[in-house]
């Protein structure tokens, strides 16, 4: 029974990696100190990973950047605009690709990028083109290999399948399937295996994620052709195949026909196909059991884990069965100890956690405990965890009866405004009185290194409390100021006090706890600290009311409330797993009815619920996509229902595809959307149109991700193409997000020539 593992996370213990990228951008470091923080990161992991007992560690997990883009390096995928680039050092190259490249007179834009799968993990999307050739350019998988076993370690090689890498791509032009390139692409992956076991190479893995999606037939064709064709060029090469996120579902049939030696399935989010895989399992075929779960922070159950163990040990015997975490660690902080500080995340829920490292341990004692190996010290391992489960199922800090006894009393009134919205719309024009073509801005403002330095020296003790919220209220009132100059109609506090839009409210509602170090990579050197989500939620006390109020009181103009929606605020934390996550997602939602409730007490008239990440918690399957969308939905209007008639309420939305879910978003019944339009050139719009959305829309007229400054004719010109679909009283205009990553001077201006463009439709609207 050997264990594996699948990838461990890259960013390094202490962020080095992100800190080492960052200076190489800024020129402080030079390439070859980025590349020996690289070689540091790599042997620590993998000396890690040896002295847990993991037999099969992984190499070429690790990346600069993103591991699709060292795949498009690889194999050559390079877009012809980078062409000019390719000359020099390739990872300015590699860089240009993902952050666009602007020196020497040229000017290329980035690569896009997006959310792998269902997790917060962002990969750069491939370029596909027409007839497209590979070729085997960087040589980074069979380096890596070298590089490890020079240090000491044999690996196994990991790489995105050729048809996965395919699929998670987009065709740039027309006439042609991407999958259809398989033909041109498989050579150059026979070369690199051919390099690969020149070197020694016993064990490679591939990663097949979009086996446990709902794929069409040329896939199931292609994916077969795949691992015939590699099967019949190396004979004695191991190959391990990967799929994650979810059970195989229809799948399940051509993975267990595959002609490989072993199989990867995730037995945290797919426990059901189990059996059927048992059944089909071919005699030759290990299966590599994940059941250690890659994607949250919690202590494996090893009574549990060692019945579904058993299960496959009775069917397969055990030498054919490999113990794994779920998927790539990638997903969960580095190490439980770096979390030192008592105050932050106590003991108590501190001995329920387990991060990568941990979760390695876990691996290697359940595979102690299936075959009685050191079985003395696994025996105290396995008591220790039954006790720390124990312990977690009884604490009275998850249990609040009061809660649970509040979702369980939820009606559809609660979750229903008290009219339909045309009848509010109505009450809300007479109580707001706003133009036609009404300007907004969707919450923040610049978080300038100024406004951060504050927060960080409250942190340390430098500011009193006092001092610190004089400062916000200063940076408050000068930010209403300009809008109130600037001529915008509906203004915003511009969220100051915030470090995060998750991590802020998590800080105020029961519930939920914070690490000092639980760091995970979103994208590139960009790492996220997701809150931990342990017990019943409720809200204590109000959380934005003070800055709400306070930002109103300084002007005449309406100031909207600003909230993160419970769907947002689920997907971004670590959720617990001892109850589902509807259960979690609807106490959320009842804390932030509370503070809608709260809010428009206090006289605010508008309230904007922001859900940008209602579209990625779908799930992988369609199948399953209409139970989620309908607690998440019901969520959202839980917490939205409290109010009157007359109380506007917003929500907002981001870089998203909307098309296949519009009529759930309009199910969300909120009386103004505001949505990511400018980047697409409001094509998203279309959408929007052919359902004929009932409620306003504020499609973004300015990408807020780039520094450039729109002028008023080209928002002018993109809100006519909005009227061509949407009525114009349905419409208003703003950004298409916040404005926290901006600096004040373009944001100034755009928002000027922002309000210009309304006031100029607004005209030709009376002359009409
Ligand atoms: N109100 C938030 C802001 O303006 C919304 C952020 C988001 O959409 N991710 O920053
Ligand atoms: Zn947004």
């Amino acid at each position: 029974m050997l264990t594996n593992n699948l990838g461990y996370p890259r960013i390094g213990n202490q962020r080095e990696l992100k800190k080492a990228c960052e200076n190489y951008w800024a020129g402080k470091i030079t390439l070859e100190q980025l590349t020996d923080v690289s070689k540091q990161i790599k042997r620590t992991n993998w000396q890690l990973q040896k002295e847990t007992g993991i037999d099969l560690i992984p190499s070429n997990d690790f990346s600069l950047y993103d591991q699709a883009l060292d795949l498009s390096l690889m194999v050559g995928a390079i877009p012809p605009r980078y062409e000019s680039l390719k000359n020099g050092n390739p990872t300015d190259l590699y860089f240009a690709m993902v952050r666009g490249y602007q020196k020497d007179g040229k000017d290329v834009t980035a690569m896009e990028m997006t959310k792998w799968f269902d997790t917060n993990y962002h990969y750069i999307v491939p370029e596909f083109y027409k007839n497209q050739q590979f070729k085997f350019t960087s040589a980074k998988t069979v380096d890596e290999f070298k590089e490890a076993k020079e240090a000491g370690f044999i690996t196994k090689p990991v790489l995105i399948s050729p048809v996965s890498y395919l699929l998670l791509g987009k065709e740039k032009e027309d006439g042609f399937n991407r999958i259809e390139l398989l033909e041109n692409l498989l050579p150059v992956y026979i070369e690199i295996i051919e390099q690969l076991v020149a070197q020694g190479t016993e064990w490679i893995q591939f990663d097949e994620p979009f086996l446990s999606l709902d794929v069409a037939e040329d896939v199931k064709i292609a994916i077969t052709k795949t691992y015939s064709t590699i099967r019949d060029a190396f004979p004695d090469l191991k190959l391990l195949v990967a799929t994650y996120f979810d059970g195989l579902g229809n799948n399940t049939e051509l993975a267990a026909s595959l002609p490989i030696c072993a199989l990867h399935i995730d037995l945290v989010r797919g426990v059901d196909q189990l059996d059927e895989i048992l059944k089909l399992a071919p005699k030759n075929l290990s299966l590599s059991l994940g059941i250690v779960d890659g994607r949250n922070i919690w202590k494996n159950n090893y009574q549990a884990s060692l019945k579904i163990i058993d299960q496959a040990k009775q069917k397969l015997g055990k030498d054919r069965i490999i113990i794994s975490p779920s998927c790539s660690l990638l997903h969960v902080p580095c190490d439980l100890e770096n979390e030192t500080n008592d105050t932050t995340l106590t003991p108590e829920i501190k001995q329920w956690l387990a991060f990568a490292r941990q979760k390695l341990e876990e691996v290697t004692t359940l595979r102690d405990l299936a075959i009685s190996k050191n079985i003395t010290q696994a025996n105290n391992k396995l008591k220790a965890n039954i006790e720390a489960n124990e312990t977690r199922e009884q604490s009275t800090l998850i249990h609040n009866s009061a809660v649970k006894q509040r979702t369980a009393a939820i009606t559809e009134t609660d979750a229903t405004r008290n009219s339909v919205f045309s009848i509010r719309k109505k009450l809300q024009e007479a109580a707001l009185n706003l133009p036609s073509f009404p300007t907004t801005t969707i919450g923040s403002f610049p978080q300038t290194a100024e406004v951060r330095s504050w927060r960080a020296k409250l942190k340390k003790g430098d500011l009193t409390k006092k001092q610190y919220d004089e400062l916000l209220k200063k940076e408050t009132e000068e930010t209403i100021r300009f809008q109130e100059e600037a001529g915008l109609d509906v203004l915003v506090h511009g969220e100051f006090e915030r470090n995060d839009m998750v991590e802020y409210f998590g800080e105020q509602l029961s519930g939920f706890s914070f690490t000092k170090n639980g760091w995970v990579q979103s994208y590139g050197s960009r790492c996220v600290k997701p809150p931990v989500i342990y017990g019943d939620v409720s809200r204590p006390e109000p959380m934005t009311l003070y800055w709400t109020q306070y930002a109103q009181s300084l002007t005449n103009k309406p100031v909207k409330g600003m909230l993160t929606g419970p769907v947002t605020i689920l997907q971004w934390s670590f959720v617990r797993n001892d109850q589902p996550r509807y259960e979690t997602c609807t106490q959320i939602a009842l804390a932030i009815r509370d503070e809608v409730n709260d809010l428009e007490r206090a006289g605010v008239k508008i309230i904007q619920i922001d859900e940008p990440a209602i579209r990625e918690g779908l799930p992988l399957k369609k199948t399953d996509w209409a139970e989620y969308l309908n607690w998440a939905i019901r969520a959202f209007r839980i917490s939205a229902s409290g109010v009157s008639d007359s109380t506007q309420i917003h929500t907002h939305m981001c870089y998203s595809e909307f098309n296949d879910i519009i009529e759930d978003i309009a199910a969300m019944d909120a009386d103004v959307i505001t949505i990511e339009c400018s980047r697409s050139q409001m094509e998203l719009l279309e959408a929007f149109a052919d359902f004929k959305y009932p409620n306003d829309i504020g499609p973004g007229v300015y990408d807020i991700h780039s520094p450039r400054v729109p002028s008023k004719q080209e928002m002018i010109t993109l809100l006519e193409k909005a009227k061509a679909v949407i009525p114009s009283g349905q419409l208003w205009v703003n950004p298409d997000c916040g404005l926290k990553t901006r600096h004040w001077p373009e944001t100034k201006t755009a928002l000027k020539e922002m309000v210009d463009a309304a006031k100029a439709l607004r005209e030709i609207e009376v002359t009409v």
